[in-house]
């Protein structure tokens, strides 16, 4: 039997970054401006600062202009939305992110809704979720861990269009959109969840399957299709004794076994994850690209 092709998102990502780099310099010779990140971040949850550590940094290898906002943990709600107006009139600023998860004072509806559609990098405002689901509507931003996932479908040549496509989750970030972009990239899609009987039976029909539970190594290679395209985007840290950290991250595909049955199969890490943080940068250069355009 052949091996799955391993698809490699570190190097998919570091292309994409390159194209983007090329694009920001374009752009700062045509307008005398660079696109402009606020990436705004409530509280010190370890987790949160490594992704919003990473986020800032590329953009500074990009050529993006970061705008840091640091709030405490016990910022109000109206102090937070205050921060989000003004960067949604600072014409510097082409994307905003909002952190997520925020504190359990502050309404994550309320602040993200407040995000001007035009800088809603991150694509979570229900405006753009809505056109997302909509047929023949176009949201100004795709939710970047889904983008990552189909561009990494399409850039590893694995059509979707007429393809039976199953995604695990169904997650307001993750696994919705991901489930809505297939739908407009002309799969026919089938989504499980927790309350799902039966889920390998439903998996086994796919030949695309996009995993987004964070459960570590719950789909099996049994349970793959073979030649199926596997995106992993499960990210899950278990106990490793071995490792000086304590622990390792593993998918919510058993990679081992499946990588002996797929088509393609990314890992984790080194799959979606890096290409979550290009999605946003790419967003980030649209967002910038349709306002200076405008403003010509
Ligand atoms: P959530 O916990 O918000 O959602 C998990 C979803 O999976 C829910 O819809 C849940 O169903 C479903 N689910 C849980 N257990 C099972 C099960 N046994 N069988 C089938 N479905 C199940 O997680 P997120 O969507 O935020 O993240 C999912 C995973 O992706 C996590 O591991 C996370 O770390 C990772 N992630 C990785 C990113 C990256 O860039 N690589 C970015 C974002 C997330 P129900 O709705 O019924 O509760």
């Amino acid at each position: 039997d052949q091996m799955a092709t391993v698809i490699d998102g570190k190097a998919v990502a570091q292309t994409i970054r390159s194209e983007i780099a090329e694009e920001v310099r374009a752009l700062s010779q045509k307008y005398g401006k660079v696109p402009g990140l606020a990436v705004v971040i409530v509280g010190n949850r370890k987790d949160s600062q490594s992704y919003v550590g990473m986020k800032r940094k590329a953009c500074a290898e990009l050529g993006i202009k970061s705008f840091d906002i640091d709030l405490p943990e016990q910022v109000s709600e109206s102090d937070l939305i205050k921060q989000v107006h003004q960067l949604n009139v600072n014409p510097d600023v082409h994307g905003i992110l909002v952190q997520l998860p925020l504190p359990k004072h502050i309404n994550e509806e309320k602040v993200l809704s407040e995000i001007s559609l035009g800088k809603d990098v991150d694509g979570f405002h229900p405006l753009n979720i809505g056109k997302l689901a909509m047929k023949d509507r176009d949201p100004l931003f795709l939710p970047c861990t889904p983008k990552a996932c189909i561009e990494l479908l399409s850039r590893s040549g694995v059509s979707i269009k007429g393809k039976k496509a199953v995604v695990v989750g169904r997650s307001n970030i993750v696994g919705l959109p991901a489930s809505l972009l297939l739908l407009k990239a002309d799969a026919t899609v089938t989504i499980v969840h927790s309350r799902t009987t039966q889920p390998e039976s439903i998996i086994r029909e796919a030949d695309i399957v996009i995993a987004a539970a964070g459960q570590p190594m719950m789909i099996k290679g049994s349970w793959i299709k073979p030649g199926a395209a596997v995106i992993d985007v499960g990210t899950n840290a278990v106990d490793d004794p071995t490792k000086k950290s304590g622990y390792r991250l593993v998918g919510d595909v058993d990679f081992e076994e499946a990588s002996k049955v797929a088509g393609w199969i990314t890992p984790v890490p080194g799959g979606v994850g890096p290409m979550t943080v290009t999605m946003l940068l790419h967003n980030t250069l649209e967002g910038a690209k349709r306002c200076f355009e405008k403003n010509h």
